[in-house]
């Protein structure tokens, strides 16, 4: 089986600035990380390669400095590892993000399996694994905590609002990861160690053939206009008079503030 691993780089959180003029984060000041969530991801990944003596292909879209989390990824069982960087994927929503992980499944596949975390723990949209499906045109089960292959198929017990139930999904398929479902091992210091000298090999736009007007801020519906931390300030109001007056009162204002 051949699957890729959607991993994000994220900045570690007590380095991560809030550009005041523009909103975005300041990422070029902080501390980059793999995205917790993605470690459970990628153990998933390769205990089922070792299940199937399948192969798991790593891709990271993000800045050049994101790479070293790529080498740990290898080194956590990656078998390959691909840097998807451009400046032409700059400001890309969770669509545009998406794309682009489609265009590196095109590329790099054919693969059986995408296998992404839950939820990212700066955008947290979990949108980037549905939206990835979509552009497939695969099917996709999400908040996946087992995973059993059987005769070209997956069984997975995944988790719901309600409890948990049992899919199958026929495969090609995407499937996202609930943290905490596995245990990831540790990296292994002799496969870090072979990677020391070697560049992560890195695909450009170019490269994925990917179409320009979907790319970054063009390719990206979505945009951020604000960015702030909400206060919460605690006011009271006493209403009196007789009850049907309070009432009508309360019925008032409640409308007025379009909460009914
Ligand atoms: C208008 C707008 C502008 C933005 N501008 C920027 C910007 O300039 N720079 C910037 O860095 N971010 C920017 N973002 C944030 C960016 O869109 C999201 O970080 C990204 O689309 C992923 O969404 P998410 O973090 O919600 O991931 P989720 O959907 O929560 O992630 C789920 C899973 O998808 C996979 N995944 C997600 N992202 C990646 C990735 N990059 N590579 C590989 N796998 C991935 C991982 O497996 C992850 O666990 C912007 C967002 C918006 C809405």
């Amino acid at each position: 089986m051949h699957i890729m691993a959607c991993l994000k780089p994220v900045p570690e959180p007590d380095t991560v600035k809030v550009d005041p003029e523009t909103h975005t984060l300041k990422r070029e000041s902080a501390k980059l990380i793999l995205n917790p969530a993605d470690r459970f991801a990628l153990e998933a990944a390769v205990r089922l390669k070792e299940n199937t003596r399948g192969k798991v292909t790593a891709v990271m879209m993000g800045p050049p400095n994101a790479a070293p989390l790529l080498k740990e990824a290898f080194a956590c069982g990656a078998d390959e590892v691909f840097l998807l960087s451009d400046r032409a994927f700059a400001g890309a929503d969770t669509l545009a993000t998406s794309y682009v992980l489609a265009k590196a499944a095109e590329r790099l596949g054919p693969f059986d399996l995408i296998v992404c975390g839950k939820v990212s723990l700066d955008g947290e949209t979990a949108q980037v694994g549905p939206e990835l499906a979509a552009w497939l045109s695969w099917p996709s089960v999400i908040w996946v905590k087992e995973i059993t292959y059987k005769d070209g198929q997956l069984v997975l017990t995944r988790l719901t609002d309600e409890g948990e139930e049992v899919v199958s999904l026929t495969l090609p398929g995407v499937i996202t990861i609930e943290p905490e479902s596995n245990e990831p091992r540790p990296p292994s210091l002799k496969r870090l160690l072979s990677l020391a000298e070697k560049e992560v090999p890195t695909l450009t736009a170019e490269d994925l053939a990917a179409e320009p007007e979907r790319l970054g801020l063009s390719g990206s519906p979505t945009r951020v206009l604000d960015v702030f931390t909400p206060t919460y300030e605690g006011k009271k109001e006493y209403l009196s008079g007789p009850p049907e007056e309070v009432v009508e009162q309360l019925v008032k204002i409640l409308k007025e503030r379009g909460l009914i």
